[in-house]
């Protein structure tokens, strides 16, 4: 062995570790995933470097991460097989802080009462964390480069550490952790098989514990789609998604611009909140290179896509973003627009090439659809084509698009109409389709107040208005001559003119007082003696009753 050299750490790395060392923390134990992550990059980089150098260390040593314990000891020791560090690269990367900025962060942090580790790590300082558990740290490396010497880095976080050479060491890097005697439960391989399926499942390299590999799946996303067998699909789905059954829609895709993504995203065969299950939980995972950053992450998707399942793997994002980052964080928030796009899109698809299949998704998920529509405001554009209603032109059960509705619409015809009702009977059976019926134009049926929100917010589809047909004014095109012939009930053409039909107006409306604003005379009405229409045009009727009931 060579001689042992005592050294400083960093001002910085100083105020780091006394925060990291001095605070409670409640989720210590993401230090593994650090490590873990350390490791798995350390071995992409060798992997990288098996292409482009000719000549590494130990070539035949498997790729892999091995996790040993010791709980007599109370110690636990991550190995990795990867790219591993020269003397003057550890010096560089454990004991100062590269990235410029820290500084100001640093005081941030030490002024927070709540101290964020996660956010510590978003300064490319994960491998300190360690120090949260152990109150020693030994770190054994060696690089790849072939006949680079083997060193050791020991610490015990409080200001300095040493480095000396040491023999006989084969490529990569291992690191002991003492664990502080408050942090015994880490030295518990059931602990951290557990930490290591939480966060580090889809690691790409074999985690090994007690000759066993402890991560489980793949990280098949990040695989070449062509290369996939369904049944990976559905296992790696039920994985994640705690299923028992297939995917209703798989969508596996990858993008470079505008941000690198890697997604494969499910949707479930069934809409759990329609059996009253309560609401569902986001169900997407955030992941940068296959390591795990957030599961189930909120914001990564907009809230009425929780019912979509899978896991978004994109580079750009920083490794440690905290949950409160997620929320405003602008490069999430591109993420979630490309994601929010490219599943549209791929709805948009599936209704075109398998209509039926796409309404039985509409059955069970459409509602949340029509959530979107109704409330966000950024995607609500998006949302429309991909609506579903009854009409007065469809089969009964069988849904059209509002691109269906334009298709077939008479060029006089100047807006969309709908009409809201609980069910098909009860409307066909009312008064407001006889004006429509007898021009022969269609109108949408909707048969829950929530349709009356969508079509109101989103006001018109392709440049026609979207009207409700109980609003006071229609304009609806001119009846035909012969047409008119046809609806004649018989009851005389003998109209109402002048003070006749005044004093009958009058009559009635003194006869109803304040039950109704006005009593007028009727354009629309070809069958029926009277109907009641609606004179607010913010807002249909059926809207009206919502409101009212929400505000007993
Ligand atoms: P980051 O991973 O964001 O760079 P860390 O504090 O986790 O920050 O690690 C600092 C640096 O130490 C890494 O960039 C890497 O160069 C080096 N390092 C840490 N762990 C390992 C390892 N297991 N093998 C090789 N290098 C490592
Ligand atoms: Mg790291």
């Amino acid at each position: 062995a060579g001689k042992q050299q005592t050294m400083e750490f960093q001002a910085e790395v100083k105020q780091l570790l006394d925060i990291v060392i001095n605070s409670l923390y409640t989720d210590r134990e993401i230090f593994l995933r650090e490590l873990v992550s350390n490791a798995a990059d350390a071995l992409e980089k060798l992997r990288y470097r098996t292409i482009t150098d000719k000549e590494v260390a130990d070539p035949d040593l498997p790729l892999e991460i091995t996790i040993e314990v010791n709980e007599q000891d109370k110690t636990l020791t991550i190995s990795d097989t990867g790219i591993g560090m020269t003397m003057d690269e550890l010096v560089e990367n454990l004991g100062t802080i590269a990235r410029s900025g820290s500084k100001a962060f640093l005081q941030q942090l030490a002024e927070a009462d709540k101290k964020d580790l996660n956010l510590i790590g978003q300064f490319g300082v994960g491998f300190y964390s360690a120090f949260m558990v152990a109150k020693k740290v030994r770190v054994l490396t060696r690089s790849f480069a072939p006949g680079a010497e083997g060193c050791q880095w020991v610490s015990d976080g409080l200001g300095s550490y040493s480095i000396e050479q040491v023999q006989d060491l084969t490529r990569g890097t291992k690191i002991i952790l003492e664990l502080k005697d408050d942090a015994g439960e880490f030295a518990s391989p059931d602990t951290i098989k557990r930490i290591i399926k939480r966060y580090s499942n889809f690691v790409p390299f074999p985690i090994i514990m007690g000759g066993e590999k402890i991560n489980t799946v793949q990280a098949i996303w990040v695989r070449n789609k062509n290369e996939i067998k369904d049944e990976e699909y559905t296992e790696f789905y039920k994985f994640i998604a705690n299923a028992f059954d297939e995917p209703f829609y798989r969508l596996h895709f990858s993008a470079d611009a505008p941000l690198a993504i890697n997604a494969l995203l499910f949707v479930p065969q069934e809409n759990l909140e329609r059996f009253g299950f309560g609401k569902t939980e986001p169900g997407v995972s955030l992941y940068c290179r296959k390591v795990m950053l957030q599961q189930n992450a909120e914001g990564l998707l907009p809230e009425w896509l929780r019912f979509v399942k899978g896991v978004v793997d994109s580079e750009d994002i920083p490794i440690n973003i905290s949950r409160e980052t997620m929320q405003d964080s602008a490069l999430v928030a591109r993420l979630r627009k490309v994601l929010t796009g490219r599943f549209l899109k791929f709805l948009g698809e599936q209704a075109k090439s398998d209509p039926d299949k796409y309404s039985e998704f509409w059955k069970k998920f459409g509602i949340f659809l029509k959530e979107g529509a109704a409330s966000d405001f950024a995607h609500s554009k998006d949302i429309a084509p991909l609506l579903r209603f009854e009409s007065s032109k469809s089969e009964p059960g069988k849904y059209i698009s509002l691109d269906d509705y334009l298709g077939r619409m008479p060029e006089k015809q100047k807006h969309i109409y709908y009409i809201n009702g609980p069910t098909r009977e009860i409307i066909e059976a009312g008064p407001y389709l006889e004006a429509f019926k007898a021009r022969d134009l269609e109108v949408i049926y909707t048969h829950e107040p929530v349709d009356d929100f969508v079509l109101t917010n989103l006001a018109q589809y392709k440049d026609k208005k979207l009207v409700s047909a109980d609003q006071s004014e229609l304009d609806l095109p001119e009846i035909e001559k012969d047409d008119n012939k046809d609806n004649d009930t018989g009851a005389g053409e003998a109209k109402l003119e002048g003070m006749e039909l005044k004093n009958l107006l009058a009559f009635i409306k003194q006869a109803l007082g304040d039950k109704v604003s006005e009593v007028r005379e009727s354009k629309r009405l070809v069958d029926s003696p009277a109907v009641l229409i609606n004179m607010d045009d913010g807002m249909t009727s059926s809207m009206q009753r919502v409101m009212q009931a929400l505000h007993k």
